[in-house]
């Protein structure tokens, strides 16, 4: 019978790589790194709990994949440069075919961004998987959620609502056919952190945030720190053919607005960069779309206004993703 792996030996086989970027990698008490002159540490941590924000039965590869991705993301919206991550986790087992393809995901992502994993933790309890991410970014260039100015135009890069489409799908909340669902479920399980996008804003926006929680909640997070509001058209909004297909549902249209987990980038910027920015979107072959503007903040109005192209303001009821809520 094989014998079950140590915690070693399962930290061993399955998270010690190379550390090219760093000083000192897996195996010692402490990673070291060196942060570049004139550079500034962006520091970052998310935390993917099983039953909350992935199904038990999830691909292992694509766990793996997402739960980088999305503290990629993080960085992204930061403008910052991705350097090292550490990778803690509770593991029900020590699953071998589990643990492989769950450090192939991880690893693939990470060789790709030229990301190290350089430490982390390993203990034995319900599956859960919490990444601290570290990126470099040139002091003082960092994209920050209070750099909004009333004026701003607002910008979002992609498309948006199709990860949240692809779960209200599953709860049986749209209907979508079987290639469809395929689609959108590509954006739920397989994020794209818009790591180059960030980079490319440094010198351009004025504030960035990244949309896990849903437009709505995350450009409201933009004001509530830039002490401004937004409004925003709602047929100007970036949507995939499936998202279109299927507007006339209210449960699509709630994904658009306030539907997580898309990790594209919602940021702010001065009118006069409009086509600097489009020329990013050109440069990146990314979509860039303006979606409205930043103005001052009324009392008598919504934070974040939703309108219709002849004005009209549309009234939204959900927020985005709370967990508390
Ligand atoms: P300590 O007793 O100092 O907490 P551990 O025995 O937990 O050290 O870990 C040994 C080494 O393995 C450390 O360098 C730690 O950062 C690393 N490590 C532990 N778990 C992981 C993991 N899941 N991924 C990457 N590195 C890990
Ligand atoms: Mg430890």
């Amino acid at each position: 019978m094989k014998r079950p792996l140590t915690e070693f030996e399962l930290i061993k086989r399955y998270f010690t790589y190379p550390a090219p970027g760093a000083l000192l990698g897996v195996g010692d008490d402490a990673a070291l790194v060196r942060v570049a002159r004139g550079m500034e540490l962006a520091v970052s941590t998310d935390m993917l709990v099983c039953g909350r924000h992935f199904f038990a039965d999830a691909e292992p590869a694509q766990l793996g994949h997402k739960a980088l991705a999305v503290n990629l993301s993080d960085m992204a919206a930061m403008g910052a440069t991705p350097r090292w991550v550490t990778l803690s986790l509770a593991l029900p087992k020590a699953d071998a075919s589990w643990l492989r393809a769950f450090a192939g995901g991880f690893m693939r992502l990470a060789r790709k961004h030229r990301v190290d994993l350089i430490g982390g933790d390993t203990t034995r309890g319900p599956l859960n998987i919490c990444v601290q991410i570290m990126g470099e970014v040139p002091a003082g260039r960092a994209l920050r959620r209070d750099g909004a100015r009333a004026g701003d135009e607002i910008w979002v890069s992609g498309h948006l609502g199709d990860a949240a489409l692809a779960l209200a799908a599953f709860g049986k909340r749209v209907s979508l056919g079987r290639q469809e669902l395929a689609a959108v479920a590509r954006r739920l399980h397989g994020p794209l952190p818009r790591i180059a996008l960030g980079e490319a804003l440094r010198k351009t926006a004025h504030s960035a945030i990244d949309i896990s929680d849903g437009l709505l909640a995350d450009l409201g997070h933009i004001c509530e720190r830039s002490g401004v509001a937004a409004d925003i058209e709602f047929e100007r909004l970036p949507v995939s053919a499936v998202m279109r297909r299927h507007l006339q549902q209210s449960a699509a249209r709630a994904a658009l607005l306030a539907g997580g987990d898309d990790y594209e980038l919602c940021f702010t910027a001065a009118p006069a960069r409009h086509s600097a920015i489009l020329g990013i979107a050109r440069s990146l072959g990314l979509k860039l779309t303006c979606i409205g503007e930043m103005r001052r903040a009324a009392r008598n109005a919504p934070q974040v206004a939703v309108r219709s192209r002849d004005g009209r303001l549309i009234h939204v009821n959900h927020g985005g993703f709370d967990h508390f809520g």
